[in-house]
């Protein structure tokens, strides 16, 4: 499969530049100003050429409940999310193509899912997220979220006397769980990674982020973690392990170049210091943190410090959508508000490259993804600058970032193959997939669970609150 872009534009460090790039296999092979065309030739006039965007951090079964939890702090969120429980093989396999999907239509090409697995059918919960990423032909890394404590330990205990239950699955019985989903699906080359993924260290016992170091040095494998999301996780981990969260997984061995950390909005200088010297990455979910009221991720300290910082959607159901695009503006704007110095506040070039070459770093693939240049993976968007939301013409990627991009995704190519045309998967109907989606909906939950009240009045009393 070859082809030829013709007549892109393509930011420069300062501006801009029309050029041609020639694609053969999976690879960029040539770019220059006017290249002689070979194999299909894409019409590149008036469209603006980006490496694609990295999704970094979302759990593609929440699409099931979006718009369906009331506002409410993470750990009452997650009461009310795990206790549905209705979901089967084919919601995973859907939900997968959705994320995908909309992924792509709004500048991604890869997507990081942090999989909620079904319980008791673990590896057919992976098995259906991979055929789903396979059915669309995103790049997908795919960490299944494990946890060997029982949910109700992710709140601190107070002096309350609270007794959270047994873990879901014994910490060898996890392990091995993962080690056959490495063995049966774990293919690069073939654009789908598993990743360990331990949901945090308010879940998982030391046992089992060191077994994920293990098996992550043993095949290569890239780290995945949420790291103090919420103020409760802050206080969690001085109740737990007298020290702060980050000086924890770095005992652990668990930071490193190949780590990206969902979330980080309560860290302090001396976290930011570890994660810097560790060359670990932090994924920004600013939606997701908006919608929960878990704070604001300082994200300016992070990277006068130099930790490398993408952007992330976070699961559908905190969010409550998978528009990378928006994600990343309010990622970038947020920050305004927190340094009144606005020489340090993100520039919407900044914010491209942190989506693009920023996300492909925090996956161990700066090397070979995330800009546009020879010998990289042709993992590539061209956006229709004459689309009504890209007009008129002024900054392409001021309005990008800025604006309120709409249908503004017209041609993506994940590994050369084009997935997306014309604003439309290649591969499958998007309107039997919305057919799909319909007629799997759970309709109406019943809400509040009747786990809240119990959860709810604990976590009132160790946070503060009045009750
Ligand atoms: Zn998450």
């Amino acid at each position: 499969m070859s082809f030829t872009i013709k007549q892109a534009i393509s930011p420069t460090a300062t501006g801009y530049e029309v050029i041609d790039v020639y694609i053969e296999g999976t690879e960029i092979q040539a770019i220059a100003p006017d290249l002689a065309p070979r194999g299909t030739v894409i019409d590149g006039s008036r469209h603006l050429l980006l490496p694609g965007f990295v999704n970094a951090h979302t759990h593609s079964p929440e699409l099931w409940q979006r718009g369906a939890i009331a506002p409410y702090p993470l750990e009452l969120w997650l009461t009310e999310l795990y206790a549905v429980s209705t979901l089967t093989p084919e919601h995973i396999y859907l939900s997968a193509i959705a994320t995908a999907v909309e992924t792509l239509l709004s500048g991604g090409t890869t997507v990081v899912d942090h999989l909620i697995l079904l319980p008791g059918q673990e590896l057919e919960t992976i098995a259906a997220a991979v055929r789903g990423y396979q059915a669309v032909g995103i790049r997908a890394f795919i960490g299944p979220l494990i946890y060997d404590q029982h949910p109700d330990a992710g709140i601190p205990k107070g002096d309350n006397n609270w007794q959270p239950g047994e873990g879901p699955l014994t910490t060898a019985a996890i392990l091995e769980i993962l080690e056959i989903a490495v063995q049966r699906f774990h293919r690069p080359e073939a654009g789908i990674s598993i990743m360990t993924a331990p949901t945090g260290l308010q879940l998982c016992s030391d046992q089992l982020f060191r077994g994920c170091v293990e098996l992550s040095d043993r095949h290569n494998l890239c780290r995945h973690t949420h790291l103090l999301e919420t103020k409760a996780q802050q206080k969690l981990a001085q109740e737990q392990y007298g020290c702060s969260a980050v000086a924890h997984l770095q005992n652990l061995g668990f930071l490193s170049s190949r780590t990206s950390l969902a979330h980080c909005v309560w860290l302090d200088d001396g976290d930011i210091a570890i994660l810097a010297a560790t060359g670990s990455t932090v994924v920004h979910n600013p939606l997701s943190n908006l919608r929960l009221g878990s704070g604001i991720a300082p994200v300016l300290k992070y990277r006068a410090a130099g930790v490398n910082v993408t952007f992330g959607c976070d699961g559908s159901a905190s969010n409550d959508g998978q528009d990378l695009l928006e994600a990343i503006k309010i990622g970038t704007m947020l920050h305004n508000i927190t340094d009144a110095d606005y020489r340090h506040w993100l520039t919407p070039r900044e914010a491209v490259e942190m989506a693009a070459l920023g996300g492909a770093r925090g996956l161990n693939g700066g090397d070979a993804l995330g800009t546009v240049h020879i010998g990289q993976q042709a993992d590539l968007v061209l956006y229709d600058l004459k689309t009504l939301s890209l007009l008129p013409k002024t900054d392409p990627l001021g309005l990008l970032v800025m604006g309120r991009p709409t249908n503004a995704v017209a041609h993506s190519w994940v590994r050369g193959e084009q997935i997306i045309a014309g604003g439309k998967p290649t591969r499958l109907e998007l309107d039997q997939l919305c057919g799909d989606l319909d007629r799997l909906s759970l309709g109406a939950i019943q809400r509040p669970s009747p786990d809240l009240p119990a959860v709810e009045a604990h976590y009132r009393q160790v946070m503060g609150l009045p009750s």
